[in-house]
């Protein structure tokens, strides 16, 4: 008798070991909750009229992000795509200027870099944290672009490279130590997609704070949401005022007169998004013990099933765990499709990651350096049902 016929394929062993930590129910990737005070908040908001771009939820919000992630500043927008676009501008990217982003990232880090008029020009990531690779990436640089008068000029192509974006990929900190000497070493301003990772620290910092600037996002599938919204982090207060002044269509202050004195942005969060903000943010604590303890359980009930790992915070980091990531062995990348079949015909929301940017139509011309890495990882990643509410149900 064939030794294999009686052991459960590696889709059947997942498909238990995730049924043992979220129950036989049906399960989303991702899914909001809102059992604190958010219908308060909302009522209170629509009584006061200020639903739009003036109101005291959104003063509120910045302030409560700010301490919470211990940013000085923080400017509340419409969305993370917004707020990476702003922040890129006030790092001085440039039309023809090119900007290091990864290759492993969501479609908005690229799209912002083209809203400036620039190139995305691809980096490899590494699999230990899922995000740039600054060893290889010094190499790459090292190889491929010199210093004119203070800044990084890509060899080949001519042009400028005139910052990097690290992003903190399903929540795990990247290697900013590692990252931020490189941005030193070759002149690269250094703004931080931290879409994916609030509540997530580097070494007891909160990511999104190491950069010039850091940006956030509270789409409805990320850890806590404002229907939709986003956020710049800085510590430059003059970054802060003229990301303020930008995003708020470069008005001036005046008791009635409209009178702009830039090219600015209606990206403003309105009120009612905040007012949903200042509850969740409430609850955030709450939220990232949930998810850790979802991470615990997955990974006493993934500890028995050969050829999958689950994804752990890299050393001195703590992840917020925003979407959970197993991580097929090399051997394994081949059956990634009938795991993400089996699993979703079995009612359970599986993801892979996203299709790598150069690799779509209108990133295809992009520079890029070579990105095994990302590759091999692109093949092999799997995010399972990660919501905190399945914890706070559970228990
Ligand atoms: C969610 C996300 C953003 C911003 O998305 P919005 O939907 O515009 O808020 C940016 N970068 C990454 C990596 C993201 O996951």
């Amino acid at each position: 008798m064939n030794v294999l016929s009686i052991q459960a394929t590696l889709s059947e062993q997942v498909i238990a070991a995730i049924r043992t930590v979220i129950g036989s129910d049906q399960a989303v990737l991702h899914q909001p909750s809102f059992n604190g005070n958010e219908w308060h908040y909302l009522k209170e908001c629509l009584d006061s009229t200020f639903v739009s771009s003036v109101g005291k939820f959104v003063d509120r919000f910045e302030t409560d992000l700010a301490t919470f992630t211990g940013a000085k500043y923080t400017v509340a927008v419409v969305n993370g795509t917004s707020a990476l676009h702003i922040a890129l501008k006030l790092a001085g990217v440039q039309a023809g200027d090119e900007v290091l982003i990864p290759a492993l990232t969501f479609v908005a880090t690229a799209n912002a870099v083209t809203y400036c008029g620039a190139t995305p020009h691809f980096v490899d990531s590494e699999e230990r944290t899922l995000g740039v690779d600054p060893i290889k990436l010094r190499d790459y640089l090292k190889n491929h672009t010199e210093q004119r008068g203070g800044q990084c000029v890509n060899r080949e192509t001519g042009r400028i490279i005139r910052a990097i974006v690290p992003m903190h990929t399903f929540g795990h900190p990247a290697d900013l130590d590692g990252i931020m000497v490189v941005a030193h070493d070759f002149n690269l301003a250094l703004v931080e997609d931290a879409a994916e990772s609030l509540g997530s620290c580097y070494h007891g910092q909160h990511t999104g704070t190491f950069g010039l600037m850091g940006t956030l996002s509270f789409n409805g599938n990320k850890t806590i949401t404002t229907g939709g919204g986003g956020a710049i982090l800085t510590n430059d207060s003059e970054l802060a005022r003229h990301a303020k002044h930008l995003t708020t269509t470069a008005k001036l202050p005046h008791a009635w007169e409209y009178r702009h004195n830039e090219i600015g942005y209606n990206y403003r969060m309105p009120n009612i998004n905040a007012a949903l903000g200042c509850a969740q943010l409430e609850r955030l604590p709450a939220m990232l013990a949930a998810k850790r303890e979802l991470f615990q359980r997955y990974r006493a009930s993934f500890n028995d099933v050969e050829g999958v790992q689950l994804m752990v915070e890299p050393a001195k980091c703590q992840s917020n765990y925003w979407l959970q990531t197993l991580i097929l062995d090399p051997e394994q990348a081949d059956n990634r499709d009938n795991l993400l079949k089996a699993t979703n015909y079995a009612g359970i929301m599986t993801r892979p990651a996203w299709v790598l940017m150069h690799e779509l139509t209108q990133f295809s011309d992009c520079p890029r350096m070579d990105l095994s890495t990302a590759h091999s990882l692109v093949q092999r990643l799997i995010n399972i049902p990660s919501s905190s509410s399945l914890v706070t149900r559970a228990s």
